[in-house]
C-alpha cells in the first residue's frame, strides 16, 4: 500500500494519522519540532497544547464547540479519547492535563505499528505520493515560502485579523438598516449588501471613550513583526486621534438611515454578511486586540447592537492560514496540486479542536483515496460537515478569515422560533439533527476501530 505523509504532528495532524492508520494505511509523520523549535511550543511532543489548557464547553446540546467533541469521539478520535484520559476538573469545560496529554498522544502513536515519526523540518511542496500539510498557524519559514510561491502571496497569511462576528437574528433592525455606500452594486441584493448602525456624537465619543480605555492583549514575545500595514486594531486606529475612525471604517458618506432619512448620522459602523447562509455578520474593520471579557461590552454600544451575540470575537494573532475557499477543493486537496490536502489551523479554522477535526476528515480521506474509494465530506448539518463546508466553500474568500465553529455556520432548522428566545430549542434542534446524520455519515464507512 502506498504510504501517507504528513507535515506537522500537531493536533491536525496526530489526529489525520491516528484515522488513516485505524483505517489500514501505513503513515509517515514529518515533524520538525524539537529540532526547530517556533515561539510558542515547548516540548518535543505531538499535539502539545501551545496555550490554554482548554477545549472549551464539553456541553453537546447546546455548544457548537461541545457537538464537535461528540463527532469527534463517535469517530474514534485520539485527540478526544486522550483529552478525557486526562480530563481536569472545570465545570462544563473540558479541561485538559497538558504535558501528560500530549505525551499519550505521542506515545499512542509512535506504537501503533502503521505510523512512523521521522524528525525534521521539511521547506518543499512533494510532488509525488499522497501528502497531508498539518503545519499550523506556526508553519515554518521554509515551508510558508514554498507554499506562497504555490498559492501567490494573496492567498497565504502571516497574521490573521478577525473582526467580530455578530448573529444575524440578534442585531436591532429597528435601527440598523441595509444598504451599501453608494447604493453601489449591479443588482438590487450588491446595492444592500451592508448592514447599518448608527451613531450621533455622543454615541460616537462614548465609543471612542470605550475604545480607549478597554483592556487590550499583549503579543507573544517573537509574534510580531510587520503585520500593522493595511490591518491596524480598531483601538490602535482610535489612539491615533479621535476623528481617525470617523474618517477611515466609521465614516458616516454615502449612507442614508432608512428609518430616519432626515438625521444625518455622524458615525456609522458597517456589518458585512459573512457567509451564504447570511445567518453571519462581520463588524467592518474591527479586527482588535481587545481582551475578549472587554470586546461584548464595548461592542454592544453600537446602536442596534445592544443585543447582539457573538459568533466570535475580533482578533489579531500570528498565524499561517490560506485561502481555502479558493485553493481548495470539497476533498480538502489543493486544486493546483492534489495530492496534497491541507489540515489543521493553516486552513482557516481556528482552536485546538477545530484543528483537530480537520485532521480527523482529511485522514479519512487521504486513507479513503489511497485505497481506491472516494469519501464525501460529511453533511453541512453536522459540525465537521459545516466547518469544511465554509472554508471549502461557504465563506466569502475576499474577506476569508479564520473561524471557530459556531451555529452561525449551521443550515437552519425550519419551523424554529429565531432570536434570544428560542435559542435552547434551536440548538437542541441544531444538535440533535447533526448527531443522527454524522452517525449515518459514519456507519457508512469502513469501519475504523476504537482506541
Ligand atoms: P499545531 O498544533 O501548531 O501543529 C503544527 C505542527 O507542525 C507543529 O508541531 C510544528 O512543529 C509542525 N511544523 C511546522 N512547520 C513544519 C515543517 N516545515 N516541517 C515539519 N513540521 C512542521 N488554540 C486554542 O484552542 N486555544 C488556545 O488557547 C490557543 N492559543 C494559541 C496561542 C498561540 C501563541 C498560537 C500560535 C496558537 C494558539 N491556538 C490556540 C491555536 C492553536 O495553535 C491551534 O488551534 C492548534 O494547535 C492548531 O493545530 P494544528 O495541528 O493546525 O497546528
Amino acid at each position: 500500500t502506498q504510504k501517507l505523509h504528513i507535515i506537522g504532528g500537531g493536533m491536525a495532524g496526530s489526529e489525520a494519522a491516528w484515522q488513516a492508520a485505524q483505517a489500514g494505511c501505513p503513515v509517515v509523520i514529518h515533524e520538525m519540532r524539537p529540532s526547530v523549535e517556533t515561539f510558542a511550543h515547548r516540548t518535543g511532543n505531538l499535539a502539545e497544547m501551545v496555550c490554554s489548557n482548554s477545549f472549551r464547553s464539553d456541553d453537546s446540546e447546546q455548544n457548537a464547540v461541545g457537538l464537535l467533541h461528540w463527532e469527534m469521539r463517535a469517530a474514534g478520535g485520539i485527540i478526544m479519547a486522550t483529552a478525557d484520559r486526562h480530563r481536569l476538573p472545570a465545570g462544563g469545560a473540558l479541561a485538559v492535563d497538558r504535558d501528560p496529554f500530549s505525551a499519550a498522544v505521542t506515545e499512542t502513536l509512535m506504537n501503533h505499528p502503521l505510523i512512523e515519526v521521522e524528525y525534521g523540518e521539511i521547506t518543499e511542496l512533494p510532488n509525488e505520493g499522497h501528502w497531508i500539510i498539518a503545519t499550523g498557524p506556526l508553519t515554518s519559514e521554509g515551508l510558508g515560502r514554498a507554499i506562497q510561491a504555490e498559492t501567490g502571496t494573496e492567498a497565504l497569511a502571516f497574521f490573521d485579523a478577525i473582526a467580530p462576528i455578530v448573529y444575524a437574528d440578534s442585531i436591532n433592525m429597528d435601527v440598523a438598516w441595509m444598504q451599501s455606500r453608494y447604493d453601489k452594486g449591479e443588482t438590487e441584493e450588491e446595492q444592500r449588501a451592508y448592514l447599518n448602525c448608527p451613531m450621533d456624537k455622543d454615541d460616537y465619543e462614548g465609543f471612542m471613550d470605550a475604545l480607549l480605555e478597554a483592556d487590550k492583549a499583549a503579543f507573544h514575545e517573537g509574534e510580531t513583526a510587520g503585520y500593522f500595514d493595511g490591518c491596524l486594531p480598531i483601538e490602535v486606529m482610535a489612539e491615533r486621534g479621535r476623528e481617525t475612525l470617523r474618517h477611515g471604517p466609521m465614516k458616516p458618506v454615502g449612507l442614508t438611515n432608512s428609518h430616519k432619512p432626515q438625521d444625518k448620522p455622524y458615525a456609522v459602523v458597517q456589518l458585512r454578511r459573512d457567509n451564504a447562509l447570511g445567518t453571519l455578520y462581520n463588524i467592518v474593520g474591527f479586527q482588535t486586540k481587545m481582551k475578549y471579557g472587554s470586546q461584548a461590552d464595548v461592542f454592544r454600544m453600537i446602536p442596534g447592537l445592544e443585543e447582539a451575540r457573538f459568533a466570535r470575537l475580533g482578533g489579531i494573532h500570528r498565524n499561517t492560514f490560506i485561502n481555502s475557499p479558493t485553493l481548495l477543493d470539497g476533498q480538502m486537496r489543493l486544486r493546483s496540486r492534489p495530492n496534497i490536502r491541507f489540515a489543521g489551523q493553516i486552513t482557516g479554522v481556528e482552536g485546538y479542536v477545530e484543528s483537530a477535526a480537520m485532521g480527523l476528515l482529511a485522514g479519512r480521506m487521504a486513507a479513503a483515496e489511497i485505497a481506491g474509494r472516494e469519501l464525501l465530506p460529511p453533511p453541512p448539518e453536522t459540525a465537521l460537515g459545516a466547518l469544511v463546508t465554509h472554508i471549502t466553500g461557504g465563506a466569502d474568500a475576499k474577506t476569508f478569515q479564520p473561524m471557530n465553529v459556531n451555529f452561525g455556520l449551521f443550515p437552519p432548522v425550519d419551523g424554529l422560533k429565531s432570536g434570544r428566545r428560542g435559542r435552547k430549542d434551536r440548538y437542541k434542534a441544531y444538535t440533535d439533527r447533526a448527531k443522527e446524520l454524522w452517525q449515518g455519515w459514519l456507519d457508512a464507512q469502513e469501519p475504523v476501530a476504537a482506541d
